[in-house]
């Protein structure tokens, strides 16, 4: 949860300004949790490419082999 020293508080997300500054003092904000949590979210289609992909290869693997 981002936290400001300034103001001794904690922002949630939704009660901080757009841009990640502290609606009281103004200063920046960090936010690693809910930026971090969106990173991780957003390529599931690349990890469902790769999945494809390794069934894929297993499959033409398998039918090298018998
Ligand atoms: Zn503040």
């Amino acid at each position: 949860m981002p936290w400001c020293e300034e103001c001794s508080k904690y922002w949630t997300p939704n009660s901080m300004n757009d841009d990640g500054t502290c609606p009281t003092c103004g200063r920046v904000v960090e936010e690693p949790t809910s930026e971090a949590a969106d990173d991780e979210k957003a390529p599931w289609h690349f990890k469902l490419m790769i999945g494809v992909l390794v069934v894929y290869l297993g499959w033409r693997f398998v039918q090298m082999v018998t």
